[in-house]
């Protein structure tokens, strides 16, 4: 689809004013960049502090204050954006105005190209829905369209997870999957005999990418997806705990996993970066577990423990 994309930046940050001016024009959806703002999320000392901040993000604190908008390519739009700019100009002394065209059919799906059938575990292949595949004997194919969430089974964190769940899933257990994104660890322990899994995410949009996830793979009498913050409200009890989160969550995580799982049921968790490893680990071993093995790929780890 084309589009046009106005830009505008006010010379000293009056992005309030700049919102309202936009909003008496008729302008309601605006991707504000503030830097303020994301200064503020990267300091925020609250329940947990982020592991790992993509330089991307990093950089977005470097931009200056600005507004963006949209409109749908025309003629009369063109000419809509250019009185606007030009308004905007008038209004705010020294407001930079960046119009262009763009074309977002090109980039959208590029990254598709980089995401193939893999085969991750000795008996589990991670497939892209849209690519053709045939399995050998034996082979277990996970098909998954990862829209917006997490998980095609590259991260290291996934593939960590996933081997350990061909490792210790006995067949006809029950599977609490916490922070489920793209639903792949569920539908993997579906394949992998699982009787019952019970898929949890915080994000409503990886909630909506598991279920259809489910349904493509046909595990829907298998695996069911609710929304919800780790094991709060849960009344399900496991054989095995899938988390792949992020450090200082498997450590929140870890002193209510066992109140969901049998004893002697495993405890894996991963999205543990190396040098956090002892930390969560130490808070795995306090909440009561023993643990079973660490495994490490990259600068990442998964734990697996067991409730005693
Ligand atoms: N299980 C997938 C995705 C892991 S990404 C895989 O192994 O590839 C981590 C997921 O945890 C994200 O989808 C994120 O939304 C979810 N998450 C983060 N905080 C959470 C919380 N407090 N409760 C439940 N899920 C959470």
């Amino acid at each position: 689809m084309k589009y046009i994309e106005i830009r505008l930046t006010p010379a000293d940050g009056q992005l309030e004013e700049l919102t309202g001016f936009l909003l008496a024009a008729g302008i309601t959806d605006t991707v504000v960049d503030d830097p303020a703002d994301l200064a503020e999320l990267l300091n925020k000392k609250e329940d947990y502090e982020w592991d790992y901040v993509d330089s991307a993000v990093l950089k977005g604190a470097e931009i200056k204050p600005r507004i963006t908008f949209y409109l749908e390519d025309s003629a009369a739009n063109r000419r809509r954006a250019s009185e606007l700019a030009a308004q905007a100009q008038q209004t705010f002394a020294g407001l930079t105005a960046e119009i262009s065209t763009e074309d977002d059919s090109a980039w959208k799906d590029e990254w598709k190209k980089y995401f193939k059938p893999a085969r991750i575990t000795e008996r589990l292949t991670v497939k892209p829905t849209w690519e053709n595949y045939t399995p050998s004997a034996g082979e277990l194919v996970i098909e998954i369209d990862p829209g917006m969430a997490f998980g095609t089974g590259t991260h290291e964190t996934t593939s960590l997870c996933l081997a350990l769940l061909e490792k210790y899933l006995q067949p006809g257990e029950r599977v609490l999957d916490i922070g489920c994104g793209s639903g792949i660890l569920s539908i993997g322990a579906a394949l992998l005999g699982a009787s019952a899994v019970l898929a949890v995410d915080i994000d409503p949009q990886a909630v909506f990418v598991s279920r259809e996830n489910v349904a493509l793979n046909g595990c829907e009498a298998v695996v069911r997806v609710q929304q919800g913050d780790l094991t709060k409200g849960l009344d399900f009890e496991a054989d095995l705990i899938a988390a792949n989160l992020m450090a200082d969550l498997v450590i929140m995580l870890s002193p209510h996993a066992g109140q969901h799982l049998r004893r002697g049921g495993l405890y894996i968790s991963s999205g543990i970066l190396a040098e956090k490893c002892a930390e969560v680990e130490a808070a795995i071993r306090e909440a009561g577990f023993a643990i079973e093995e660490i495994r490490q790929d990259g600068m990442w780890c998964a734990i697996a423990a067991r409730w005693q």
